[in-house]
């Protein structure tokens, strides 16, 4: 059973009236603008588009189910990838990580996808392009951030927070394969109950990850010695993956 008409009705009133001081450093607040329902190939969802005081941008919540007042609701926090997730590019795996969690999202009881407007890893599209550029000039995925003037890491979750108060979710259970997220979320206010690993299935596209040898600082360093990032928040775990890196990763991110 996914949301009523009623508890529809209800969220858009109380957004239209909401104000409050704002979550994290710069007092993000956000507002729901709108709700419908999203069948896609994934499952029955609603989609809940917001409006919010810090970056001009639509994120939305993908919703499957009844989450509102529940406790220990299954969350994927996705940031937006337009090559990837639209384009099928296969310089990164964001299209298989949204796939898997949708597909997981949509079988379970209730659960819901946030999709964050934070193209490449919050630097934007232009500049994800210029690294993308700098890359084939010899530059790995960390050099080439950092010399357009970004650290490695420009996102934030003060967004995402807030949509999770704002839809009354009462504890998560997160999808990610990174214990440095839930203490972000923690932080922000977001009762954690628990965690559920993110685990692809093995194709031609994550061969990458399944290949991997090493691991320096966090970052994944491929076969040519180059260090590369993921381009979601946390490394995935693909089935089949070499055990010591799998390892690795999860203890270098602890
Ligand atoms: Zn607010
Ligand atoms: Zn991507």
């Amino acid at each position: 059973m996914g949301l009523t008409h009623m508890q529809i009705k209800e969220l858009l009133d109380e957004s239209r009236a909401h104000e409050c001081d704002g979550v994290g450093p710069d007092n993000v607040c956000v507002r729901i603008a709108a709700i419908a329902e999203l069948p896609s190939r994934f499952g029955a969802f609603h989609i809940v588009a917001f409006y919010n005081n810090q970056d001009g941008k639509d994120h939305v919540a993908i919703v499957h189910g009844d989450v509102c007042a529940k406790e220990n609701v299954p969350v994927r926090v996705h940031s937006e990838c337009l090559t990837g997730d639209v384009l099928g590019s296969l310089r990164c795996d964001c299209r298989d990580q949204l796939e898997t969690a949708l597909r997981m999202i949509g079988q379970m009881e209730s659960g819901l996808l946030l999709y964050m407007r934070q193209e490449g890893r919050g630097i934007g599209l232009v500049n994800k392009i210029r690294a993308y550029g700098l890359q084939e000039h010899g530059y790995d995925t960390v050099e080439a951030n950092l010399a357009l003037g970004f650290r490695d890491d420009e996102r934030d979750y003060s967004v995402a927070a807030h949509m999770l108060h704002s839809l009354h979710v009462r504890s998560i259970r997160l999808i990610t394969n990174n214990p440095r997220k839930i203490e972000d979320l923690t932080r922000l206010g977001i009762k954690v109950s628990g965690r559920i690993p993110h685990v692809m299935p093995a194709n031609e596209y994550n061969r990458f990850y399944l290949e991997t040898k090493a691991v320096k600082s966090g970052h994944l360093i491929d076969l040519n010695g180059k260090q590369r990032l993921a381009e979601q928040a946390d490394y995935p775990i693909v089935e089949g993956m070499n055990e010591e890196v799998l390892e690795m990763l999860l203890s270098s991110q602890e």
